[in-house]
């Protein structure tokens, strides 16, 4: 006799712990410290410390340690892309996201139903990590963070070039860049030596470690320094890059004339922009932007898309429209904010 399928609904769900995979046993991303928990990416409002296991590629579980320490995890099980393991009842395996380095989209195999957890991605190239990678599944579940129509990401290289031709149009100015520290600052570094930047960039201390880990990692980032000791005029005409909190406080009053930029998706919504007293938005986003996202969802070919993390509603209406099944999860516990 066949026996149907169990609805993915009834074995993957939402709890207050975050998404609960039940026949494995398992969260993603959880909020709060579990047993087991499966992790996307290193960004602290998807890898949080405390779990007694942690599975996830090994250059998340080298940023988580780096972030946490010992506190990143009991048991830490590496699992390369393109792998599964059985974890209880289900098949559980990693695919690149494109994200940020390490980053992965959990594939979850339970009774002939294929689930894939999209996690934080993107799907331009990223010199700093492996490209996104589309797998055919039964429910896709896609973040949504740029889920409106509005944000169309432009190309990185353009962002890069304003950068470089404010850099030659203001020499004595210093270009303080505003980037998360886990992604954003190596992907900035990488983007400039790709468009032939050669020169010392300068870090915030609060870079420093993140980037030597990539350089670690294998992710050729060029030379740096830390910005930290070095007298203002050395500063002038030179990029320095700190994180988002940085840019406004004292810390950057200490610097020749600086000439304010912040690298985010979000810099495309001018008065985010204005807010932050940032003179040189550059719209670089380590996230899918609409076209991306609806791309997406129509090439992994899912009958069903649940949508989490961000603007949902849009994108479940057109998931509606194109005649997917389609719904909001409304996941608690994400910032908008750390790309
Ligand atoms: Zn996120
Ligand atoms: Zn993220």
């Amino acid at each position: 006799m066949l026996i149907a399928a169990p609805r993915p609904e009834t074995w993957i769900r939402k709890s207050s712990a975050g998404l609960y995979c039940e026949p494995g046993d398992f969260y993603i991303d959880p909020l709060i410290p579990v047993a087991r928990a499966v992790i996307t990416h290193g960004h602290g409002d998807h890898a949080r410390p405390g779990n007694a296991g942690v599975l996830a590629t090994s250059d998340t579980l080298a940023i988580m340690q780096q972030r946490y320490g010992g506190a990143a995890g009991g048991a830490l099980q590496p699992l390369a892309y393109g792998k599964s393991v059985t974890v209880g009842d289900v098949a559980v395996g990693l695919l690149p996201a494109g994200h940020v380095l390490g980053s992965a989209q959990i594939v979850l195999d339970y009774r002939g139903t294929r689930v894939i957890v999209s996690g934080d991605y993107k799907r331009r190239p990223d010199p700093t990590c492996a490209p996104f990678e589309p797998c055919a599944c039964d429910v896709f579940i896609t973040e949504a963070t740029f889920g409106l129509p509005v944000f169309r990401h432009p190309s990185d290289q353009v962002e890069i070039d304003k950068l470089l031709h404010s850099l030659a149009l203001f020499p004595e100015r210093c270009h303080l860049v505003g980037v998360y520290a886990l992604g954003k600052c190596q992907r900035v570094l990488a983007l400039l030596r790709r468009a032939g930047y050669g020169e010392p960039v300068y870090l915030h201390g609060a870079l420093i470690g993140l980037t030597e880990l990539y350089e670690s990692l294998g992710v050729p980032l060029g030379p740096v320094l830390p910005a930290s000791g070095v007298g203002r005029d050395a500063l002038k005409g030179r990029i320095v890059l700190a994180p988002p909190g940085a840019i406004a406080d004292l810390w950057s009053r200490r610097l020749p004339d600086p000439l304010v930029a912040m690298a985010s998706g979000w810099m495309r919504v001018r008065q985010r922009a204005k807010a932050r007293g940032v003179e040189l938005p550059l719209v670089i986003s380590d996230h899918a932007d609409w076209d991306e996202l609806t791309a997406t969802i129509d090439e992994v070919g899912a009958a069903e898309i649940w949508v989490t993390h961000g603007r949902e509603e849009a994108l479940v209406h057109y998931a509606a429209r194109k005649g997917y099944r389609a719904r909001a999860l409304a996941l608690a516990g994400f910032e908008e904010d750390e790309e």
